[in-house]
């Protein structure tokens, strides 16, 4: 059988007890006979993390603190049977995520979360974590941790698990794992450990077990006789795919080349809302779209941009450095814009009149989009730019606006006759 780690030489600063963990967590998922194709790890922020490229199975790399959430994911959308979902996490993960580990336990998810405690965060520098014990030595508590750390086994329990167990991280713990593997429903096996970098440095006089001892959070096993979330019959998701409406185009364009497409407004002005129905008129034209939207926090305020690809071919990838073409339709939009208008050297500009022209090598076309409405301009201007090119079918669009929920509210038949007058 394919053993689940690659190699033996994993990535840890020598002593670490993340070495511990993956090399019984391999023995203990090979003991249960589990193709490592049949098991995804998923890993966050952390040492623990590095494990990825180490690894035979499936892996997923989440930001720090979401790998139970992920693995959450995974559990309930994949038909769980005969596979196994192991997240790993560290204390610190923990911590930032630890709504995520209770919402898992409280749904009692089919899958495992191995806790990597090695009381601090080990990663960025030794700093105290959530599941610091009172009088650990970290970089940030250096007279030892004043508070207790959270009693993860004790809440995961509460909040409904089938299976919560804490272990030393001594020798060979591959059994421990293997209890929690094997269990139907929400598993965690929270295992102590010391990071010698941090860990020993700060408290160097201190020993694994009596650091557990004195924390009053003894390894143990604590047991919910729960369903399992995937005895319930909810586990298989339809498919997202199953659930698209295929689309038929029911008219043709011109574009022979993908192109890319800025369109640069103000907040609460309709620009994400124009960009919406532009990317509808282009698919249903027969070509592909991606679109990015961006705006500040404060959402209402300050300028909103959409930025579209779109191409006749499947498109690869959405990243625009200098555009094709811009939309520009306040004075926000030419702000947040404007550099990268200078620093086209071909293409064209779409900006209302009202506006300061920007030094560029691409041709101006200036017109008075805001004449009809703030909150329609965006749209204006794209109807005119479809209609003014042919680079998207500019009744591909009338019509999309035609059919859409904003029909009454957008003055059409007024842009028509601007548009058919020049
Ligand atoms: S810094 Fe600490 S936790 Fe990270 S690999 Fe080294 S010993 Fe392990």
């Amino acid at each position: 059988m394919k053993r689940i780690l690659k190699t033996n030489a994993l990535p840890y600063c020598k002593g670490c007890g993340h070495d511990l963990i993956a090399k019984n967590t391999a023995r203990a998922l090979e003991n249960l006979e589990l193709d490592p194709l049949d098991v995804v790890i998923v890993t966050d922020i952390g040492c623990h993390g590095i494990i990825d490229g180490c690894l035979n199975t499936h892996t997923v790399h989440g930001l720090h603190g979401r790998s139970a959430a992920l693995g959450a994911g995974i559990s309930m959308g994949l038909d769980n049977q005969g596979k196994k979902i192991v997240v790993f996490i560290g204390d610190g993960g923990s911590t930032i995520g630890l709504q995520h580990i209770l919402e898992a336990a409280r749904l009692n998810l089919d899958m495992t979360v191995v806790v990597h405690n090695n009381m601090l965060y080990g990663m960025t520098g030794g700093q105290t974590s959530g599941l610091t014990p009172c009088g650990f030595k970290t970089s940030t508590s250096a007279s030892g941790n004043p508070w207790s750390g959270y009693d993860l086994c004790a809440l995961t329990h509460t909040a409904g698990a089938s299976f919560a167990s804490r272990v030393a991280g001594i020798g060979d713990i591959s059994g421990s794992l293997q209890e929690a593997f094997d269990i139907k429903g929400f598993s965690l096996i929270e295992v102590m450990e010391i990071c010698p970098s941090y860990g020993t440095r700060f408290n160097p006089k201190r020993k694994l077990r009596e650091i557990i001892e004195s924390s009053g959070k003894l390894p143990g096993i604590w047991k919910n006789d729960r369903m399992p979330f995937s005895a319930r019959g909810e586990t298989k998701c339809a498919s997202l795919f199953d659930e698209l409406r295929p689309v038929t185009p029911d008219f043709s364009s011109r574009l022979d080349k993908p192109f890319s497409l800025v369109i640069s407004g103000s907040a609460g002005e309709g620009v994400q809302l124009a960009a919406n129905l532009l990317s509808a008129a282009v698919v249903r034209s027969g070509c592909q779209v991606t679109q990015k939207g961006s705006y500040p926090v404060t959402v209402g305020v300050g300028f909103s941009t959409a930025e579209l690809v779109i191409s006749p071919q499947p498109i690869r990838y959405h990243g625009i450095d200098v555009p094709d073409i811009v939309v520009v339709t306040s004075e926000d939009g030419l702000a947040h814009c404007k550099r990268r208008i200078e620093r086209m050297e071909k293409g064209m500009v779409f900006i209302d009149s009202s506006l300061e022209s920007p030094r560029t090598g691409a041709r101006l076309n200036r017109h008075d989009f805001r004449s009809i409405g703030a909150r329609t301009a965006c749209l204006y201007a794209l109807l005119r730019f479809s209609a003014d090119t042919g680079m998207i079918a500019a009744d591909a669009l009338f019509q999309t606006v035609e059919e859409s929920g904003i029909r009454e509210k957008i003055p059409l038949e007024k842009i028509r006759e601007l548009i058919a007058g020049n």
